[in-house]
């Protein structure tokens, strides 16, 4: 239980037997190497909804990846309800300074340059300050800018990995490779799906992606913002969040951090 959080306010009613009939339409499959996961992540500021789920990712033992960005408005606070979620084994990357979209920078290699100076190395800075020295990036807003590879190639100078986004209609995303990580997989660029939500309708795909991990080995990467019941396009209900969580947990998948990805695959 997170003490500091225990303000949030938000009662999160954990267990759920709609999530249970989802988690049992799913086909058991356990690879040999059992390497196969899922790196769920969050992203923005919503820190006392992240502290509000500790409960629930302990109870299915998830680490996750918290990015967080307006590190220039967070306050004391705030700053330790992301130790203790540090503390609990999770991940603190890192997603700008204010949220600035790389669509809003020229696209040129200046524009990069203005973009790194204003948003990426001040919150490599904060960070490093508070203890949160930030090896994964996820990019504001999804976006890439008109030259991705470009701006792919600057943000790996200061970052491991950068997450980025991938919208795609359900029964393509099975077939996406670009959406799976193979072990011994050197990409340093990650597409995610989106699992954001209210209900728990719609996890079709998001359940065909778990079952590709697991029968072929593989690591699949999903994005939300903040856990709550409430009615928000950037919000995932527990149901849905928990569903997706026990599904995950049936299908013998390992719950990844980003930065886990540097040592998971050895072969
Ligand atoms: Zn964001």
């Amino acid at each position: 239980m997170c003490l500091l959080c225990a303000s949030c306010g938000e009662e999160q009613v954990y267990e759920s037997q709609s999530s249970g009939e989802v988690a049992a339409g799913l086909k058991e499959t356990r690879s040999s190497s059992n390497e196969g996961g899922v790196a769920i992540t969050f992203d923005d500021a919503s820190i006392d909804e992240w502290c509000s789920i500790l409960d629930l990712l302990d109870k299915y033992d998830a680490k996750v990846t918290f990015f967080v960005t307006n590190w220039d408005k967070l306050d004391s606070e705030q700053i330790k309800k992301l130790k203790v979620l540090q503390n609990a084994g999770h991940e603190i990357g890192c997603h700008g300074l204010t949220h600035k979209s790389i669509n809003d920078y020229a696209s040129s290699a200046d524009g990069m340059r203005t973009y790194i100076k204003e948003e990426v190395v001040p919150a490599i800075k904060i960070m490093g300050g508070y203890g949160f020295p930030p090896l994964s990036f996820a990019y504001p807003k999804g976006n890439r800018g008109e030259n991705p590879i470009m701006a792919d190639q600057f943000l790996l100078i200061y970052f491991h990995y950068l997450r980025s986004t991938h919208g795609l209609a359900a029964s393509k995303i099975p077939y996406e490779d670009l959406l799976y990580r193979k072990c011994g997989d050197n990409r340093r660029v990650l597409s995610s799906l989106k699992i954001d939500g209210h209900s728990l309708e719609g996890l079709e795909g998001i359940q065909a992606s778990l079952q590709r991990a697991a029968e072929q080995n593989e690591i699949v990467v999903f994005y939300a913002h903040r856990p709550s019941n409430e009615p928000g396009r950037n919000n995932i209900s527990i149901a849905r969040l928990e569903a997706i969580l026990k599904a995950s947990s049936k299908l013998g998948l390992n719950f990844y951090r980003v930065r886990d990805l540097l040592n998971c695959c050895t072969n």
